[in-house]
């Protein structure tokens, strides 16, 4: 059972890791701060990114 795992080394605010993944073919970029995701073009086919939060499959 993990106990206070910190997945933002560096980051002291806690949110939740975000990034950006493709609903085509599931590519997962890196989100950008202040960057909607449905703005960045999957790198591979182009298609609009949604957002994705890690631990939520
Ligand atoms: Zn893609």
């Amino acid at each position: 059972m993990p106990g206070h795992e910190r997945r933002n080394p560096g980051r002291g605010w806690g949110g939740p890791a975000e990034s950006c993944s493709c609903p085509f073919c599931g590519k997962v970029e890196k989100k950008r701060p202040g960057v909607p995701c449905n703005s960045i073009k999957c790198s591979e086919c182009g298609t609009a990114l949604v957002r994705h939060v890690e631990g939520n499959r």
